[in-house]
């Protein structure tokens, strides 16, 4: 909760007048608790997970011709199979991430996320932000890859999540309560090291989410703008860690594509991409499409 309540209290302990912005904070969190302050990422998280995947059912109702951006066309969902999805991750939203939301306070007072004024600077957001989806996606990265393993508990936990070989939006937080725990963890890791304004936090976690909504989104949609960004994974690049399947050991990244890289484990969706290329192209040879994969190709490589 801020030391002051008035715009006059506020601006004689910053030595300075308000920017609008901060009066606006001001005006709306003079009097609330940060415990219930923090508690808006439920109705974020909430938003998020409801409205924007809706964005891609709307592009499929209104544009019939968005099926060509579709990763894997051949797979369709039913509205009703979607709807069961929504119903699911809700359960899961009621049950286990709204319980963590409300207990895991003492975790944000311990490292710092504070509530006061000034606000932070729109370079500060930004910068902490990078932070956070760096650590994120290296902590994620090897998470991930050890769900996969027989250590990792695979077929207990992280299977749940790959039901989707050919994912959707709706699909992005669909897994077991124990993976939305240990998933958890990165999510936390950057804020803790870099520790910055609520507002940035609240972002981070609703920014977090629309992520992995694209990128579970199934359709590779050329204006978007992500694209952009350097070492971004995308739609496509998380598609193929689902289309392998439960033995997958490409594509664990959540966010960029330098760790499958680095480590070695994009190798497969490397080869994918070179030869549907080539097959476009037109350019393949006979003795070329019969040729085994080299030694590097790791042993999930699938193609139809
Ligand atoms: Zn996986
Ligand atoms: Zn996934």
């Amino acid at each position: 909760m801020l030391p002051y309540t008035t715009l006059a209290a506020a601006e004689a302990s910053l030595g300075r007048a308000l920017t609008y912005p901060e009066a606006l904070w001001l005006k709306y969190s003079a009097t609330k608790s940060d415990y219930f302050l923090y508690c808006h990422n439920l109705i974020f998280l909430f938003l998020v997970f409801t409205v924007v995947p809706l964005y891609y059912v709307g592009l499929e109702i209104v544009f019939k011709n968005i099926q060509v951006y579709k990763i894997q066309p051949k797979i369709k969902f039913s509205y009703s199979e979607v709807f069961g999805c929504y119903k699911e991750v809700m359960r899961m939203f009621i049950l286990v991430v709204g319980p963590l939301q409300l207990v895991s306070y003492p975790s944000i007072q311990m490292i710092g996320i504070r509530t006061s004024l000034p606000l932070p600077s729109i370079y500060e957001i930004i910068a902490q932000l990078t932070v956070y989806f760096i650590v994120e996606d290296y902590t994620n990265y090897w998470i991930h890859r050890f769900l996969h393993t027989e250590w990792g508990l695979y077929e207990k936990i992280h299977k749940v999540h790959h039901e989707y070989t050919a994912p959707i939006s709706y699909a992005a937080p669909y897994a077991h309560w124990a993976e939305v725990l240990i998933l958890g963890i990165p999510s936390f890791l950057g804020p803790a090291m870099a520790p910055g304004h609520m507002i940035t936090f609240w972002l981070w976690i609703a920014l977090r989410q629309v992520e992995a909504i694209e990128t579970h989104s199934g359709y590779e949609i050329p204006w978007t703008l992500t694209k952009y960004i350097p070492f971004y994974g995308g739609a496509d690049y998380h598609d193929y860690h689902h289309y392998v399947g439960g033995q997958s050991q490409s594509n664990f990244a959540s966010v960029f594509t330098y760790c499958d890289y680095i480590y070695g484990t994009d190798k497969g969706y490397r080869c994918q991409k070179r030869l549907l290329r080539q097959l476009k192209e037109g350019m393949k040879s006979n003795s070329e499409q019969n040729q085994v994969p080299d030694s590097t190709s790791p042993p999930d490589f699938k193609f139809d």
